[in-house]
């Protein structure tokens, strides 16, 4: 069974046609997906996909670069996070691409997601883009290597994939990695350890050659997977046992909530 790790179900592209995507999704073997929350205003929504699917499991977090709606404090995300259907706390992070002026909200709504992970004993989905020194020392600052959790679509090189391992992290590659110009994470994806790789989507962004340019859905985290196992020369079940392994042993609740 093959887990994308990192979806977005709710959004528009996707969100009218969800029995289709998760019955493409069994076909091709992947028995779960986290719909990842990004603000308060869209979590009702992210929920009530988790609450109907038992394929489907949710965040709960504030995007770096959403603007303009409720900002959680740490005490609301504790208690949003309690939420039988949601595993994990994101994603959040930093992003100095959108947000150029690196601005302190965007570091102070990361330390409160820290903070409350902490405090609920739950892992974090990170969003870093451009702003690998801040995020990683954040990381540190907050002590987040307590609950540890995903650097979702990771794109940085070994040296930033290296510290973020010693934090105890582990790292979710995307559709990025079947990119023949991406040389940067196709290195990363041959040498990050097997036992601290995921796999994910990120859809509707990010489709996987051969769907590159495409809508992406779950279902084609199988072809992530299957670039990553020819990557580093071994069978795709390889990589498909040790991802959903991986998710369970960092998600250990995940489990039981999932349909079999
Ligand atoms: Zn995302």
């Amino acid at each position: 069974m093959l887990v994308d790790s990192h979806c977005h179900l709710d959004f528009p592209a996707l969100s009218q046609r969800v029995s289709e995507i998760v019955a493409a999704m069994t076909r091709n073997g992947v028995g779960c997906a986290v719909c990842i929350g990004v603000t308060l205003e869209d979590l009702p929504r992210v929920i009530a996909l988790a609450e109907h699917w038992p394929q489907i499991l949710a965040t709960v977090g504030v995007h770096p670069d959403a603007e303009g709606g409720r900002e959680p404090s740490c005490e609301d995300i504790v208690k949003l996070v309690q939420h039988p259907r949601v595993i994990a706390i994101g994603e959040t992070g930093l992003d100095y691409y959108w947000h150029k002026d690196m601005p302190e909200w965007q570091r102070e709504r990361f330390r409160n997601h820290i903070r409350a992970a902490r405090v609920a004993g739950k892992p974090l989905v990170i969003h870093m883009r451009e702003a690998a020194d801040d995020t990683l020392r954040l990381l540190v600052e907050e002590r987040a290597s307590d609950v540890g959790g995903i650097m979702h679509c990771f794109t940085e090189g070994w040296s930033i994939a290296r510290q973020a391992l010693d934090l105890g992290f582990h790292l979710s590659l995307s559709g990025i990695v079947t990119f023949k110009n991406a040389s940067g994470v196709r290195d990363v994806a041959q040498r990050v350890p097997l036992d601290r790789l995921l796999v994910e989507t990120d859809s509707p962004y990010l489709a996987p050659v051969p769907f590159r340019g495409k809508t992406n859905q779950p279902a084609y985290v199988r072809y992530v997977a299957e670039e990553i196992a020819r990557l580093r020369g071994v069978p795709s079940e390889e990589v498909v046992a040790a991802t959903s392994e991986n998710f369970f042993r960092l998600f250990p609740d995940a489990r039981s909530k999932v349909a079999p």
